[in-house]
């Protein structure tokens, strides 16, 4: 292997100590970018100097004592907005800082890697509060790809959230790590040549991949970490449920977060410095809910749009406006993220949704106090990390004061044997009163970020910083009256008492009034115009003046310090509070989706039936504005005497609109939610399977008909009877031929042999045929009508297929030319009279049309030959002199061609 520059320059024996001491922390971070601490500027050398100047767009400099020596930098205050880039960019960072006052440094300063910030461990303070950002770890044990066991955590440091699972199986170990939607995976026990790794990255594009291993994150290192964190009987019994490869990547997962961002001397610390908020580890079941892959959430544009990748649009967007708080936001994308299918756990959820929707009173005081609720498990997380200021102390404080009111309303709900359980349950969520009246007590209302400002506390709070900040202001009133002292006894109006940095306090007088100056002046400096004395007496009282405000300081930090260990003391009642009230607010959510948009409580049952009445689709409802047109809803009825529905009708229709939004009434019944519609009965469901043909996606590199296949193969292998699925227009990625035999037998199977729920939207009307001799085989379509000319879309469901493709009026809506339309219809006239009519709609390829296509002539010559003006266009161009022509003349026969014909 080649060196990497770094350790091929600090080979170089002429180097300075400094450049010595950075090579050094380089070399041990070579994949890392390594920002060095000097002054007030935060360093890139050399090669990292390049990149950082070109990543950041900042100069490119050199040091003039060593002239070849790149460099680029930084100003340490803005520090966390150049981080944010980096690792947006997807690079980690190591912070080296300087460890001990320059001033006193004997040589050169001691510098320390201080934080190693990865995307999956920072923690940016400006983040979207409703995103989550894990960094997971996975560890894997031997074996074939489909049956190798695997173990997976997940850490949020911004919240302390950690959850751990683990599973078999290639598939769906990347369905999971798809669903955390991570930047940063640690993988364990898994070397960069295994060929998972190469799945992985190429899974998971954009995701930083690490390898790490020795002693950070072995398996001792980690359970040392885990035990020390949660104790050993937590480890045990995480180990008892998950076994030890999820037990290893938690541990991984934490060492390596406090390795690299817990180190006492940053300089940024306004606190001491833990994984406090750490306090729990969930282990949690990937496969227990209902199953969702990673092209249903996709397709199904659940957290963002397939196209521009937005999250307007989505159906998160459609309903986390009605959330209040970041923490409800958050936890509303997890119950998107892991729909249930446990029907107790369900019917708790809307019980509580029920019993908020029955009193809208209560509701609306609920959901007016968590506006803006400041986020209690985020500003935990800055606490115990030592990132917090009084700011947030105040913020705390200000959610611990809605608290109360908040419980109370859910109690007063939830009482009587008849109440929601959930809504109980959460209504008995610790309050955190104590630590509210602490600091309140505690704390003034200046808001600061400094805990050491003036103001930050309340006078009266504490005696001993009451007498040194009394101390401190004092002392600079008697100075005031030393001068005015001074003044008298001298005779000097003008003298006058002056403070600077290098000799703190002393007396100024000018030159004229030397001559007055008394002995007891001891001389300090002479300016032009004036010499600066001290007294005996002014020494002494400059003395006390310091010492007070080095006093006040330290006090402050003191009382700071004690708050933020009460805080992290309660970490634990915080993060059940927090949760409470997140969970308060996806219910209240709900309510109001349910009060406003009319939405209704979907009857779960374990039977097989899906019976939709009036279903809306929840996010083209919420664009309803927008859309043109009205939202017209759709009845839809799948079970035991339709398990698959062949859907047919124009494009343009709302093939896939009814499809989708029936997949998303039966996610959002699963996930507690109330539906958009008028009447839902749905039967549990253990999986929503989507497949959009090729025409409807965007392209991925690899074809698109390989695509279609492997998934419409993965929906095949791991489909049930209690499956829902959803396949759009499958087989258009091949001639067609090809993609309606394919059609045809995926359609049977899933029939004959799996007895899934099936929606199937095709344009190959071949298919309908199926209903004739299969009993569960149903035939429905999207009603068109036909006026003047064009077609009407009028958006309704209705029994059996439809009876032509209407292919012709949908491109003439598109806007295609006069001409072409007519020329379309003569030929499918001409087709259909030949092979009869359901076979012209769809089963000749291009080649074929063209050869069997008849000429107009022949055809249907008195009803549809050429218009008049194409004769005459037709005439001029077989007249057109070729050889004669210039080609400016040419272009302008052209011209006139198309002037003709567009005057028709
Ligand atoms: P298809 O899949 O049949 O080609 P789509 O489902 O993509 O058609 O629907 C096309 C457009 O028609 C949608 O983008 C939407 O704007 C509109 N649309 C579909 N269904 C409805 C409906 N039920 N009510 C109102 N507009 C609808
Ligand atoms: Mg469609």
């Amino acid at each position: 292997m080649s060196l990497h520059w770094a350790e091929a320059r600090l080979a170089d024996p002429g180097l300075t100590p400094m450049l010595h001491q950075y090579l050094s922390v380089k070399v041990a971070h070579p994949e890392a970018i390594v920002l060095f601490r000097m002054g007030d500027f935060y360093e890139a050398f050399f090669e990292d100097a390049e990149d950082c100047a070109e990543r950041l767009n900042i100069t490119l400099t050199s040091r003039s004592k060593e002239r070849e020596v790149k460099m680029a930098g930084v100003p340490h205050h803005a520090l966390d907005s150049y981080l944010a880039r980096l690792i947006a960019q997807g690079q980690t960072v190591v912070i080296v800082d300087q460890v001990e006052d320059p001033k006193q440094a004997k040589g050169l300063v001691r510098r320390e890697v201080t934080r190693v910030v990865s995307p999956g461990t920072y923690v940016d303070p400006e983040a979207d509060p409703r995103a989550q950002n894990f960094l997971l770890a996975v560890a894997l044990g031997k074996g074939k790809a489909a049956r190798r066991a695997w173990g997976l955590a997940a850490l949020e440091l911004g919240t302390g959230e950690f959850r751990a699972c683990r599973g078999e199986g290639q598939v769906s170990l990347l369905d999971e790590l798809h669903r955390l939607n991570s930047k940063e995976i640690l993988c364990c026990r898994l070397s960069e040549e295994d060929p998972l790794a190469a799945a992985l990255s190429e899974a998971l594009s954009g995701v930083r991949l690490s390898f790490p291993e020795g002693a950070v994150v072995g398996k001792d290192a980690g359970r040392a970490a885990l035990s020390a964190q949660l104790g050993a009987q937590a480890v045990a019994a995480a180990e008892q449920a998950l076994g030890p490869l999820a037990v290893e990547a938690a541990g991984a997962a934490l060492s390596f977060s406090a390795h690299t961002q817990l180190h006492p001397e940053a300089p940024d610390l306004k606190g001491p410095v833990s994984l406090g908020h750490v306090c729990r580890l969930r282990a949690y079941q990937p496969g227990g809910g209902l199953g969702l892959d990673a092209a249903a959430r996709t397709h199904l544009e659940l957290f963002r749009t397939q196209r521009e990748g937005a999250r307007r649009g989505s159906l998160l967007w459609s309903i986390d406006g009605e959330v209040q708080s970041s923490m409800g936001g958050r936890l509303l994308a997890e119950w998107l993220a892991y729909p249930l299918q446990d029907m107790e756990a369900i019917t708790a959820r809307q019980e509580a949704v029920q019993a908020l929707l029955q009193a809208p009173l209560a509701l609306d005081r609920l959901r007016e106090g968590m506006k803006g609720l400041p986020d209690i498990q985020r500003l935990m997380g800055r606490v115990v990390m030592g990132r917090a200021g009084p700011r947030d102390l105040l913020r705390l404080r200000g959610a611990l004061e809605r608290a109360p009111e908040l419980l109370s309303i859910v109690a007063e709900l939830s009482a009587g044997e008849q109440g929601s359980v959930r809504l109980k349950a959460l209504s008995e969520a610790p309050r955190c009163q104590p630590l509210q009246a602490t600091l309140r007590a505690a704390l003034s209302e200046e808001a600061s970020t400094d805990p050491t400002a003036v103001g930050v506390f309340q006078p009266g709070f504490d005696a001993a910083l009451d007498r040194v900040v009394d101390l401190a202001q004092n002392g600079k009133a008697r100075m005031l009256e030393l001068e005015a002292r001074e003044r008298e006894a001298t005779g000097i109006s003008k003298l006058k008492v002056r403070h600077n940095k290098v000799f703190g306090y002393f007396i100024e007088v000018t030159k004229a009034n030397l001559r007055l100056v008394p002995e007891r002046y001891i001389r300090k400096q002479t300016m032009v115009n004036a010499e600066r004395f001290i007294t005996e007496e002014l020494k002494a009282l400059e003395i006390e003046v310091t010492e007070a405000e080095e006093r006040r300081v330290r006090r402050s930090l003191e009382l700071f310090e004690a708050m933020l260990s009460e805080v992290a003391s309660q970490v634990a009642e915080l993060s059940q509070l927090s949760q409470a009230l997140a969970e308060l607010d996806v219910y209240a959510c709900f309510a109001r989706l349910a009060e406003r948009r009319g939405w209704v409580r979907p009857s779960l049952h374990e039977g097989s039936e899906l019976e939709i009445e009036e279903g809306r689709h929840p996010v083209l409802e919420a664009l309803a504005d927008t859309l043109g047109e009205p939202f017209v809803p759709n009845d839809l009825k799948l079970g035991d005497l339709c398990r698959l529905m062949i859907l047919t009708g124009p494009n343009m229709a709302g093939k896939s609109t009814v499809m989708r939004q029936t997949a998303l009434i039966v996610i959002l019944a699963h996930m507690g939610a109330f539906v958009p519609a008028r009447r839902a009965r749905i039967g549990r469901v253990d999986r929503v399977f989507t497949r959009v043909g090729a025409s409807d996606e965007l392209t991925r590199g690899m074809s698109t008909f390989m695509v279609e296949m492997t998934e419409t193969a993965a929906i095949l292998q791991s489909a049930t009877r209690r499956s829902l699925i959803l396949l759009d227009e499958i087989g258009r990625g091949t001639s067609t031929f090809d993609g309606l035999s394919i059609a045809w037998a995926v359609a049977e199977h899933l029939h004959d042999q799996v007895g899934a729920l099936t929606l199937f939207a095709t344009h190959y009307h071949e298919l309908t045929q199926l209903a004739r001799d299969r009993k569960g085989v149903i035939n429905q379509h999207i009603a068109v009508k036909q006026g003047e000319g064009k077609i009407v879309f009028l958006r309704k469901l209705v029994d059996g297929p439809t009876e032509r493709s209407y292919g012709v009026e949908v491109a003439k809506l598109a806007g295609l030319p006069a001409g072409v339309l007519r020329r379309a219809r003569q030929v499918l006239r001409a087709l259909e009279s030949e092979a009869g009519p359901s076979q012209a709609h769809a089963s000749l390829d291009q080649l074929s049309l063209f050869s069997k296509a008849p000429a107009p002539a022949q055809a249907e010559p008195a009803v549809e030959g050429p218009s008049e003006a194409e004769r005459e266009v037709l005439s001029r161009l077989r007249e057109l002199p070729m050889d004669e022509l210039s080609a400016r003349e040419a272009l302008a026969a052209l011209w006139s061609m198309q002037d003709v014909l567009r005057g028709e």
